[in-house]
């Protein structure tokens, strides 16, 4: 007997597949992959080694930095949030990291900061999201102190982010990369205003460089109707069947006794839970694919197990593979389900997933 327990296949030709489809999608574009929480829950080590044509990394922590260079990975790293403490530039330096800047007091400690080499940095400007990024006022005063502090490298990269790009009609998307290249047009700099949304629908945002996530994993940021073709899902999560009984009509099954059969039917267990990041707010109904169909969740889901109907007529055995997303069962569909979006879905893998590479 050895049984699967929750394990996250990962597709590495599928992630170079979607690679090409984005460069393809936005030509002569350098592209910094963003490799931020693990990877999207993907193995952050693993998906680093298997870009090798990616011009740059983006990630959110200097954690997650390091962790990029201990496993040997050499190429320019971006902290997309900048840095939190002034003692981090000392560690950018010696690591040869970049930062974002999108705030007064970065910039104040960059350039009072006693360093040998000067640092790379990205320039954020806030164009509407309101979030990061410098306001348009500060812009000339900040590019001003930047052009005259020998501890920032020339030239820098001017950047924005996109707040809304995922809605195909919702005007504040061109109303950002109108600002955008109002503030900019006098700057020969590099500029980066495209997360995945913006490769798809803006190709206006595309600039020198794009800064594809979601899309590189093989799953959409639009929404579910729009179909995108192209891509392929890098991670299949799956587990398996760990026990499987016959329950009567009015029987019922899980925690607070909370899904009740009208009818006899077979139940199956599958070994993953909200521990393993299967979200918990998860419906019944939800779809897992089972020897090639879909079975509806059952409910609730536990820490380590869920309950599935398999039906009166099933055949399926203990140890058969359970998919709860990925080929076959696309993410963004589960996302639906549980009132979320595949970026959470992502990310909540947790650390007891086994992350394995696709055969
Ligand atoms: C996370 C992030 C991205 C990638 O976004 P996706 O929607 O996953 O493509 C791009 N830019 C910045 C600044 C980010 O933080």
């Amino acid at each position: 007997m050895a049984l699967r327990t929750a394990t996250a296949v990962i597709d590495l030709e599928a992630l170079k597949h979607n690679y090409r489809v984005i460069q393809a999608t936005a030509p002569n574009t350098k592209v910094l992959a963003v490799l931020k929480a693990n990877g999207y829950g993907h193995g952050l080590e693993l998906i680093a080694q298997a870009l090798p044509n990616a011009d740059a990394f983006g990630v959110a922590r200097i954690d997650e930095a390091l962790s990029l260079r201990a496993a040997g990975i050499k190429k320019p790293i971006v902290l997309l949030e900048g840095f939190f403490a002034e003692e981090d530039i000392d560690i950018l330096v010696e690591h040869n990291l970049e930062t974002i800047v999108h705030n007064e007091p970065q910039l104040t400690a960059i350039i009072n900061a006693k360093i040998d080499k000067p640092l790379k940095v990205w320039l954020k400007i806030d164009t509407g999201m309101h979030r990061l990024g410098i306001n348009p006022e500060q812009f000339p005063h900040f590019y001003q102190t930047i052009k005259q502090s020998d501890n920032i490298q020339k030239p820098i990269v001017l950047m924005s982010h996109l707040g809304c790009a995922d809605e195909k009609t919702n005007p504040a998307t061109e109303k950002q990369i109108a600002l955008f290249n109002e503030l900019t047009a006098d700057f020969s700099q590099e500029k980066s205003l495209a997360n995945s949304a913006g490769i798809l629908l803006w190709p206006d945002s595309h600039y020198q460089w794009v800064r594809p996530g979601l899309l590189m994993y093989g799953v959409s940021p639009l929404p579910v109707s729009f179909g995108i073709n192209g891509i392929e899902p890098v991670m299949t999560l799956q587990s398996s069947l760990i026990s499987i009984r016959e329950i009567e009509a009015g029987e019922a099954v899980g925690y607070s006794g909370a899904w009740v059969s009208e009818k006899k039917t077979s139940i199956g267990v599958i070994a993953i839970g909200y521990g393993d990041g299967y979200p918990r707010h998860a419906p019944n109904g939800t779809p897992i694919l089972i020897n090639g169909r879909r079975v509806p969740l059952i409910g609730r889901v536990s820490m380590d197990m869920i309950s599935v109907d398999l039906g009166d007529l099933s055949t399926d055995k203990v140890g058969d593979i359970a998919t709860l997303w990925g080929k076959g069962l696309p993410v963004e569909e589960v996302a639906e389900y549980a009132t979320t979006i595949p970026y959470e879905l992502l990310c909540n893998i947790t650390r007891r997933v086994q992350i394995q590479l696709a055969e």
